[in-house]
């Protein structure tokens, strides 16, 4: 879709007072005003003037509502820590958010149903915000290790049904406080349902596919049900500062790094999960 982004100001137009030419930026994928009463409540993706950002793989992209979109690093960064950066501009801003929907506290035990970039992502926002138990559900090796690293304390291999049994044996029988859904499908909405505990939550993130909600389970199971698209823009100060003073390294999740003009081979390798995510570079 091409609308992750980070990299420097060349221009801005006359009404922009935030940034300036020269300061590297990174921006949400939901273009907000930053002004508007939805804006003023925390849902930038939310904004009365809402755009979803898309185009970003190029070399020069324009940014409307600069001042509400994107926020400035303290100096321009080094090189090693660019590919964090740019993760925050949708994959960790919309794991983070993920975790803050899903009502992740201190001593948590929560469940992350998808490893994707976001997913693992979501690993890593949660432990973060001090979840005790983290279990992550994935059967591919490479993801699993790096859920770890993040800080997953268990991993589920089996999916559907069988992956929130598997839960319910983890959690003496109760399922998680809170649970990630970050893959979009009807199998894992009711995996994520399956797996929450009564009176627990559930953040979605999972762009939704062919997903029809059965209201049955959701009633039954006692699950606060709250997600969307991030509000990546709330959250950019604290999490360019955790990235700047390297508390933390989401840019792992990058592991193809491609000259722009290859995009299309970024595509069929995370497609064929050959990659979590590619970088693209110009
Ligand atoms: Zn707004």
């Amino acid at each position: 879709m091409g609308h992750e982004y980070c990299g420097v100001v060349e221009e801005v137009g006359s009404a922009v007072k935030a940034v300036k030419p020269g300061q590297f930026v990174i921006g949400s994928f939901c273009i907000s005003d930053n002004t508007c009463p939805n804006c003023e409540a925390g849902y930038q993706s939310g904004c009365q003037n809402l755009e979803f950002m898309s185009r970003a793989q190029a070399p020069v992209l324009r940014v409307p509502f600069a001042d509400g979109t994107l926020v400035a690093t303290p100096e321009l960064p080094s090189d090693d820590i660019i590919p964090s950066l740019l993760t925050i501009s949708d994959v960790l801003g919309t794991g983070w958010f993920a975790a803050d929907a899903a009502n992740v506290k201190p001593g948590s035990t929560v469940v992350v149903v998808g490893d994707g970039a976001v997913g693992l992502l979501g690993v890593l926002s949660e432990k973060l915000m001090g979840a005790e138990r983290i279990i992550a559900m994935s059967r591919n090796e490479k993801r699993q290790h790096l859920a770890k690293e993040f800080g997953a304390t268990d991993i589920v291999t089996e999916r559907g049904n069988d992956g929130a049994a598997r839960v319910k044996d983890l959690t003496r029988g109760i399922g998680a406080d809170s649970v990630l859904e970050c893959v979009g499908t009807e199998e894992s909405m009711m995996q994520a349902i399956q797996s929450t505990r009564p009176g627990g939550s559930i953040g979605y993130v999972g762009v939704p596919h062919g997903l029809k909600l059965d209201m049955w389970p959701v009633f039954f199971h006692l699950v606060r049900l709250h997600g969307g698209p991030a509000p990546v823009r709330r959250f950019l100060p604290d999490l360019i500062k955790l990235v700047w003073d390297r508390k933390i390294e989401p840019g792992k999740v990058f592991d193809l790094v491609l000259p722009l003009e290859l995009v299309a081979e970024g595509y069929r390798a995370m497609d064929e999960r050959r990659a979590i995510k590619a970088l693209l570079r110009h």
